[in-house]
This record gives structure tokens, sequence and C-alpha cells, in this order.
């Protein structure tokens, strides 16, 4: 047998929950079954959801026009400025210098967890939660601790969970409004309150992930910057999840540093987005119809959205061994497995995977202190789809 080279212990721990389940869902497509994925939060993957055609026409004429060259590091100027206008509207001053282009909030991440986390750092986010929040950090010595979701409170924030886990080491504080997996919206009150806690550890920094933003049911999503009139916030989001185009991966973080505390890490930022060249200089272009050309398309996506998450609510209000929150904002679904055979729910889900077909994601893949005994799926399929993926959940738990 041939000696392997060693991989890092750093990329050997990865895991990425969402698409690990893939693996065996396509072991069973190659063997001919029909999967029904419920898995990943991608809009484009179903039916009634596409990228609105005037972002798609702007992508392309630059095609067209040859824009096709290496663009500036920290984004196209006129989409760094529309993105402030953006921001400025959800109340608080941004400008165009504060606004930093990459591709896809997750790039943002990866930057700015190499420019804030050493040895010994604490990353604090919220449980459960979007899985890089937990792999990245580690890459750069630092820990991911977990606060509190209450499960039994529409997932809402733990604030003495967050006040017993605070210490002069924790650099940055998440928060993910609406919450993936769980839906959660924070209200403005649980927002300060958490600003309140911050404000006493002069290190923290708190990432506002808004990319679900748009996709707000309850009416009450404030933006987590506009809350702050002196702790530092980064601002992210992209065209993923409200603009419906998460393959071009485009997103933008925001500064808000109302005290100017962050200067010497955001030179870090600027020296590690020169050192990345730029994002996609034609997404960028259609990024930018999307926000200065008419939203009112995003009111058909969005109604479309609430529709198949009020269906899947109901269908799992009348399944005995499934109970869910509901929840206020995003697309998913964080379901809590009540059913008693579940040992754990890794294994549900892989069970259910392979006796009915149907694929969801386990829920300690988003936590597992706080998502254990849950699975994720999302509501994006049409009603006809999600209809049969419910008869056989139900099938496979009481049939
Ligand atoms: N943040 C959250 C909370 C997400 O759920 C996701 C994707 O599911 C992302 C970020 C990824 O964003 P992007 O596609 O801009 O990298």
């Amino acid at each position: 047998m041939v000696e392997q080279v060693d991989v890092s212990q750093r990329a050997a721990a990865i895991e990425y929950a969402i698409r690990d389940v893939v693996v065996p869902a396509v072991e069973l497509e190659k063997q001919g079954h029909e999967i029904i994925r419920l898995n990943i939060g991608d809009p484009l993957a179903y039916e009634g959801l596409p990228t609105p055609t005037h972002m798609i026409d702007a992508y392309k004429q630059a095609l067209d026009s040859q824009d096709n060259g290496y663009g500036p590091s920290y984004g196209l100027p006129a989409l760094r400025q529309a993105i402030a206008s953006t921001e400025t509207g959800k109340g608080w001053p941004c400008s165009e210098d504060d606004v930093y282009v990459t591709h896809g909030v997750t790039e943002a991440l990866q930057i700015i967890f190499a420019a804030f986390l050493e040895e010994g750092t604490k990353v604090l986010a919220p449980g459960p939660h979007y899985p890089p929040y937990m792999a990245y950090p580690q890459m750069y010595g630092a820990t991911t601790v977990e606060y509190r979701l209450n499960p039994k409170d529409g997932w809402s924030i733990d604030l003495d969970d967050i006040r017993q886990k605070m210490d002069d080491s924790v650099r940055l504080l998440v928060l993910i409004n609406p919450n993936n997996p769980t839906g959660n919206v924070a209200t403005a009150a649980e927002v300060d309150a958490v600003f309140t806690i911050a404000r006493d550890y002069p290190n923290c920094t708190i990432i506002a992930d808004e990319i679900y933003d748009g996709l707000d049911f309850t009416g009450s999503l404030v933006s987590i910057a506009s809350r702050s009139t002196d702790v530092p916030v980064i601002a992210l989001n992209g065209v993923s999840k409200v603009y419906f185009a998460p393959g071009w991966r485009i997103g933008y973080m925001a500064w808000h540093d109302p005290e100017g505390r962050l200067a010497l890490v955001r030179d870090g930022v600027e020296r590690l987005l020169r050192s990345r060249l730029c994002a996609s200089t034609p997404a960028q272009h259609g990024f930018l119809a999307g926000l200065t050309e008419d939203r009112g398309w995003l009111e058909g996506h969005r109604a479309r959205v609430k529709q198949r998450l009020d269906y899947c609510m109901k269908r799992i209000e009348t399944i005995d061994g499934l109970e869910c929150e509901a929840p206020g904002g995003a697309f998913y679904l964080f379901v809590r497995i009540t059913d008693e055979r579940a040992d754990s729910d890794k294994q549900w889900v892989l069970d259910l995977l392979h006796k009915h077909h149907v694929l969801v994601v386990h829920g300690s893949g988003f936590s597992p202190e706080f998502g254990a005994g849950h699975f994720r799926m999302v509501c994006l399929p049409a009603i006809d789809v999600l209809a049969t993926a419910f008869d056989r959940i139900d099938q496979f738990i009481n049939g």
C-alpha cells in the first residue's frame, strides 16, 4: 500500500453537516432511488424561486462588455456605494469606505477570523448555529464557545448564558438574525441587552450575520448595527439568500465602529483583501442591479417561502413524534424529534434517508450540545413535494 502524505489536523477536523449527509444520498441516487432533498439552503434548487432576470441581465451585460478583468480589492465603487446606502437605510451611517465586497459571507468570515483571532482567543456563537462559525475559528488557534438559544421559547437568546460565558478573551460575539438553523428573529430589546453585556468587554466586536434579513416574517427585525452607538459591529450580508443567487458567491461586510476602535484590525483585513485580489467582477454588477433596481419582486418570493413554511408547520403539528418552534424568518425548520425510538439524531436522519428517501440534516451538525435531538429541513420545495416528504416522514415514524 502507498504511504499517505499527512493531512493537516485543521483540515481533517472540518465538518459541514449540510453537505456531509449528501454523500450517502448520492449513493442511493446512483442505485436509482429518488431522494427528496431538504438539506440545503439554496432557493435555486427548488421551484418558483429564481434569481430575478434584471440581475441576470446585468451580470450578462458585464460579460458581454468584457468587464471581466480584476476589480478593486474592496469591491466595485458603485457597488460599495449602493451597499452603503442600503445599510444606511437600515438605520446607521454607513459610508462606502465601511464596505468590503467578498466572495460571499463565507469569505468575509474567513477574513474576519484571520484578522481578529489568535491562539487562546474565543468566538461566542449561538447554539445551534451555521457550521462555519465552529469550523473556521479553530484554524486560527481560537475556540468557538456556544451560547444557548432557548429551545422552548422560539430559540430566543439566553442572555444569562452569554453573561456567564463572556470574558476578555472573547474577540467576536456572533448574532445570526434571522438565525440559521432555528429561524429565530431577535427583538430590539434582546439586541440591546447583548450590547449592554458586550459594552463591558472592550476587545469584543459583534458579528451581525443578517444574510436572511429580507425574509423576516415577524415585522420586528432590526438592523443590529443600527442599535449600537459604541460597541463595534460588522454587518454581513449578500446576494445568496435574499437576492436568490447563492452560486454567484458575492457578499459583503459593512463595518460600524462608532468609537474608532478597529483601526488596526481593519488594516489587517484590508491587507488580507488585497492579498486575495478581488471578488468576481461580473457578479458584482449583477448584485448592483439587485440593490439599485426595483425590489418589488421580493414580495412574491417572500410570500411563496412563507406559504411553504406555514404548510410545513401545519404538517409537523399533526405528526406524532415531531415538534417545532415556529420560525420568525429565513427558510428553515429546526424540528425536535420526540419519537422515542430515536437514539441519536444522526442515526435517525440516516435511517429516514435509507428507508424513506428524504434527506434532512441532523441537528447535532449545528451544535452537538444544543442541536442534538433535532433535524433541520428547508421549507423551499413546492407544496406537493413537501406533502410527499411529510407523508414519508410520518410513515417512517408512525407507519
Ligand atoms: N451565514 C448564514 C447564517 C448562512 O446560513 C449561510 C448559508 O447558508 C451563509 C452565511 C453563507 O453565505 P454566503 O453564501 O454569502 O457565503
